[in-house]
């Protein structure tokens, strides 16, 4: 997950959690709220005053800081991209490795100048870090003023009183958000742009070693189906076209619930959604990615063909300390499985090098796994132990140079599969989502989720529109094109299997 300019592009593949800042939203008409004025109040009207929002972490905590911004948006603050000119700085936390958890730390250290030349501004913690951790914290950061559990996030009648307490003017805000009938939901989606995150599974009952997710986030809670239904329905209206279900396991979606549904039975109503051109999930279990599953991916046309299913490692021994419950052949049989349903399927995986205990060999069983399973895209992290876990009682015993090298290797050889993939596509038509400008030209994702620029006529404006692109070169990150067409939305019936 990497830095945001105007809009949710991953630019370079990202290897390490990055923090950066949620921007102001574009301007374009589709992002004009008077579209929503259906679905809820028309925004009160500026009031001077300015918001600051930084994030680092998952996309939860991106989906988290756009609701922040979107609320705040509605009752008159406009967003700014320098903390120096806010008069409210959101910092959205993230615990997962020490890195960025360190970042954070430096971050609010220079919040603490900021805070005494600025006494009035006021500061916000909220994500991972703070959840049962309020009191040291309290300590340790005493010019924060508000420290909020990201569990609050999606109740928004008990965050915005928290957020109102700061300042007078926002006091009308619950009223102003009142919780949807099911009482769990926010009264308004949010969302950047075109594109939008809908988290649909908080928690995690998985317990792997490594992991301090479930330590944060806590069990998994479904959402309601009708609530998620009614969100994007509402997204959709405001001028969204892609949406992208989440959770930490979101294939465990409905288990919990008492239908126990399934997240295939999620994934039909939410296509069936008119207007919904692009549907996204992540991030997947490999336990919970069943052939029912990915049949129903195959048959939805809004479905995109990228799977998300992190894999962590390719040892099987290493699998088994990690807690992952499942073996490297279970995980390329599900891959084979998914190939062999959804032509064009791109797959992105997560990997973690430097395991306590894992050994040279097993590392090369990584190596050879995804030389194997040719992946697009491979989020690669550095074991880094957290208190609390499993795994944290082990030695942490691969020296940072090894762990480096080791991560080094991966990319290296993710760069030259990358190249393969992303050159064969040269010469093809590819249907992008175009989001945004990133240095002065347009670019978007394809349906496989890979980042494309388009050599356009500055003069066109392409923003939030499916063209399609003619790719003309290659990188091991994005692709190159020129706008080819307009392509129609896909036909129920359109042809996706191979
Ligand atoms: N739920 C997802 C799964 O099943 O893999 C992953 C969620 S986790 C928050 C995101 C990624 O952070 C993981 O895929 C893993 O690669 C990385 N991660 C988690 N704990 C880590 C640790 N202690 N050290 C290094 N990387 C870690
Ligand atoms: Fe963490 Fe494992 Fe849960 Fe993913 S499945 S959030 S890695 S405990």
């Amino acid at each position: 997950m990497t830095p945001r300019s105007i809009i949710p592009l991953r630019a370079v593949e990202e290897t390490e959690q990055v923090s950066r800042t949620v921007a102001p939203p574009s301007g374009a008409p589709h992002a004009d709220l008077s579209m929503s004025a259906v679905h809820a109040p028309a925004p009160l009207p500026a009031n001077g005053k300015q918001f600051h929002i930084w994030t680092i972490g998952c996309q939860m905590n991106e989906a988290d800081s756009a609701k922040v911004a979107s609320l705040l948006q509605e009752v008159g603050y406009r967003q700014t991209a320098s903390e120096d000119d806010a008069d409210i700085v959101v910092l959205n936390s993230c615990v997962v490795r020490q890195a960025a958890e360190d970042k954070v730390a430096g971050k609010l250290g220079s919040l603490a100048r900021l805070k005494r030349s600025r006494p009035d501004t006021r500061i916000v913690l909220t994500g991972c870090m703070v959840t049962n951790q309020q009191e040291q914290l309290r300590k340790r950061f005493p010019h924060v003023d508000l420290f909020f559990d990201p569990s609050d996030f999606d109740r928004l009648g008990l965050v915005v009183p928290e957020l109102a307490r700061l300042e007078d003017d926002l006091a009308a805000l619950p009223h102003y958000y009142a919780p949807a009938a099911d009482g769990l939901e926010p009264a308004e989606g949010y969302r950047k742009g075109v594109t939008a995150y809908v988290p649909i599974i908080y928690g995690c009952n998985f317990l792997c070693s490594y992991c301090i997710v479930p330590y944060r986030r806590g069990r998994e809670t479904s959402r309601p189906m009708g609530a998620i239904v009614r969100e994007v329905e509402r997204l959709v209206a405001d001028g969204v076209r892609e949406v992208t279900l989440l959770g930490q396991t979101v294939n465990a979606w409905g288990h919990d619930l008492p239908a126990k549904q399934s997240l295939a039975e999620l994934l039909r109503a939410v296509d069936a959604i008119p207007g919904l051109d692009r549907l996204r999930f992540l991030t997947s279990h490999p336990m919970y990615m069943t052939d029912d599953l990915f049949d129903t991916m195959a048959e939805l046309p809004s479905l995109c063909e990228h799977l998300n299913l992190p894999v962590q490692a390719g040892d099987n021994e290493v699998l088994h300390r990690m807690r992952r419950r499942y073996t490297r052949d279970l995980w390329l049989e599900r891959l084979g499985y998914a190939r062999s349903r959804m032509r064009d399927l791109t797959v992105a995986t997560d990997i973690i090098v430097g395991f306590p205990g894992e050994t040279e060999e097993q590392f090369l069983q990584t190596y050879s796994m995804l030389e194997e399973a040719r992946c697009e895209k491979v989020h690669l992290a550095m074991y880094s132990p957290r208190p609390g876990t499993l795994s944290a009682r082990w030695e942490d015993d691969i020296p940072h140079a090894e762990k480096h090298r080791r991560h080094q290797a991966l990319e290296k050889l993710q760069e030259r599969i990358g190249t393969e993939i992303n050159s064969a596509r040269v010469g093809s038509t590819v249907e992008v989502l175009v989001e945004g400008k990133n240095k002065g030209r347009w670019s978007g994702r394809s349906r496989g989720n890979t980042l494309v620029h388009v050599d356009m006529d500055d003069e066109v404006d392409l923003l939030g529109q499916l063209v399609d692109v003619r790719i003309t070169s290659a990188k091991p990150w994005f692709l190159i094109g020129e706008v080819a067409g307009t392509p129609a939305r896909p036909e129920s019936s359109s042809p996706r299997t191979p």
